[in-house]
């Protein structure tokens, strides 16, 4: 049996009422709004949809207790009652986690300043502090951590949306439910702008490398830190940069025997937080905070950075004697923050804005600076409002339709595992990704034992839900597939073998020849590699962190 993906059909001509240019967690928030409020929609993407900054971050959905130190009180609101709908709605996707804030006799913030902190987000939030931690975790985790000093914890909630790709895929789904046109691996070469206004976008589609244009009443920029190059390619007469880019690193390590369950929020050498996080099966450290104004696509993390990362946690864990030799990976993002030179990068504003280019000589084109994962669907909102579309503000917890999972998950994964002939453990790992879709990737997998094996030896993921992402989901590359749709290639196991064994199961459902494997293996570990740094350990700074 073979699958064919469907053909992209041509732009050149169309007009939309709305082009968005950048498919990251923004782009996409931003399409599905418009489309859903029946305008016609356009969203490219150059690369795939959220394999740029979206996939690079910590992965926190939170109300940002940091944020309190800055004063930013209406951000923090704004951001609780975003995480709160994204709890409800995105079960499946965003789950609620503990966290242990740890102070010690040298760290720079005090244990009152920490519990007025605490207190006043707990009362934001409207929730009560969970115990969450047991007594014993807590001993357990006390034993651990450097005998040297005195620590004191501090217990809050927040959450976890560990695969934001999954997030981005089902808004995604949603926009073009609505009508919403979508091409990734489709290059914005310009904004049209005639008579001091935005008419429409210059596009190249990178796959067939065919040249077009498209008309857009409005074109709305949501290209994160490459927003400043959007505008000049398209000569727009900016004062100044709308973005300051700031590079955050992490570095993944695998969970050692001491790494407590809860995620830890603890302060590095120079004061900065510090985050150690249970993260798909595996520990994610993060993160740094290094002014980057290079091209973003080839973003990577310093050798000192990683130093940095991994002092930190070694100096949480002196017994667990962690070095560079365990650390599976590092990669690194620029946060695209608003431009603001004089400020030290911590200080610098995570709320999002909206620029209107009016006055640049583009009248009817908004640029986004900024934002969070957290707060990308009330972004959204704000930007088509800004645009003139109509948009009631939701209900703060109301549910949106069919994304919930049924509240009796076991009863609804014994279903799925019984339509797809798959194992329980197979029905779970795809309703944990794939909410209701599920059901579809099940029915898919009976069709075949191929379609139910799974795509490595090492995941019970299977390949059913691959051809669900290159038939329905815009999945174009191996990259697209195994990184973001179905990102087995993130897990702790993941090897050149897996990739080899993958693209062989994956190549024999698509209909692949040896040509088309060989491509697509060869371009999928290019990207792997590129985007999930292999730590050099012979490096100076790492060689040092080690001692
Ligand atoms: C280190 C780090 C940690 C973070 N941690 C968190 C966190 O824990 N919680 C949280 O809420 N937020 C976090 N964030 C912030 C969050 O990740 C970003 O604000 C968010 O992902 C930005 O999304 P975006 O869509 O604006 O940008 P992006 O995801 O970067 O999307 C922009 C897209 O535009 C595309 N593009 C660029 N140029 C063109 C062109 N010419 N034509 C077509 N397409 C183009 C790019 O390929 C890219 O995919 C973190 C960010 C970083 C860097």
């Amino acid at each position: 049996m073979t699958l064919a993906t469907k053909p992209r059909g041509p732009l050149d001509g169309q007009h939309f009422h709305v082009a968005v240019i950048g498919g990251g967690i923004n782009g996409v928030a931003v399409a599905r709004e418009c489309a859903r409020a029946g305008k016609r929609t356009l969203l490219v993407e150059q690369n795939d949809f959220a394999s740029g900054t979206t996939s690079r971050s910590t992965r926190i959905i939170h109300g940002g207790l940091r944020y309190l130190e800055h004063g930013e009180l209406g951000l923090v609101r704004e951001s609780l009652r975003e995480r709160e709908r994204l709890l409800r709605v995105r079960a499946h996707l965003v789950n609620p986690l503990h966290f242990l804030l740890l102070l010690n006799d040298q760290s720079q913030r005090s244990a009152l300043r920490v519990r007025a902190g605490l207190w006043l987000y707990q009362r934001l939030s409207g929730k009560k502090s969970s115990s969450g931690t047991s007594e014993m975790e807590l001993k357990r985790l006390e034993r651990a951590l450097d005998t040297g000093r005195r620590w004191s914890f501090f217990s809050y909630e927040d959450a976890q949306c560990e695969f934001p790709e999954r997030l981005v895929a089902e808004w995604l789904g949603e926009a073009m439910e609505a009508g919403a046109v979508v091409r990734n691996h489709n290059e914005v070469l310009a904004v049209d702008v005639m008579h001091g206004r935005s008419r429409g976008l210059l596009l190249r589609d990178l796959i067939t490398g065919r040249d077009e244009r498209v008309d857009a009443g409005w074109v709305i920029n949501c290209t994160g830190p490459w927003a400043d190059r959007v505008c000049q390619r398209s000569s727009l007469r900016m004062a100044k940069p709308m973005v300051g880019g700031v590079r955050g690193s992490h570095i993944i390590l695998p969970r050692f025997a001491a790494a407590p369950n809860a995620a830890l929020y603890s302060e590095a050498t120079d004061g900065r937080p510090v985050f150690v996080l249970p993260w798909n099966e595996q520990i994610m450290v993060g993160t740094t905070e290094v002014p980057d104004s290079g091209d973003p696509s080839r973003t990577t993390p310093s050798a000192e950075e990683i130093e940095y990362l991994l002092r930190a946690v070694v100096q949480l864990f002196p017994k667990s004697r962690i070095s560079a030799q365990d650390i599976k990976y590092a990669f690194a993002g620029v946060r695209p923050l608003p431009y603001t030179p004089d400020n030290s990068p911590s200080a610098v504003t995570r709320r999002h804005f909206l620029h209107d280019h009016a006055d640049d000589g583009a009248a009817r084109m908004i640029s986004v600076i900024g934002g969070k994962l957290t707060t990308a669907a009330s972004l959204a909102r704000e930007c088509a409002r800004k645009i003139g579309i109509s948009v009631p503000e939701p209900k703060l917890l109301a549910v949106g339709p069919g994304t919930t999972l049924d509240p009796l998950l076991d009863q609804a994964i014994v279903q799925i595992a019984q339509t797809g002939s798959v194992s329980e453990e197979s029905a779970r790992s795809m309703v944990e990704w794939h909410g209701k879709g599920a059901m579809d990737v099940a029915r898919l997998a009976m069709v075949s034992a191929e379609l139910r094996a799974p795509i490595c030896p090492h995941t019970p993921h299977v390949v059913a839900e691959v051809v669900e992402a290159y038939r329905t989901e815009c999945a174009v590359t191996l990259g697209d597939v195994l990184l973001r749709r179905v990102p087995v290639a993130l897990g702790p196991c993941w090897s050149e073998s897996c990739s080899r064994e993958a693209a062989l199961r994956i190549g024999a459902v698509m209909g692949w020849n040896e040509h088309e494997m060989g491509a697509n293996l060869e371009s999928f570990e290019m990207e792997r590699s590129g985007f999930l740094r292999k730590v050099l350990r012979g490096t100076p700074a790492l060689q040092a962190a080690a001692d």
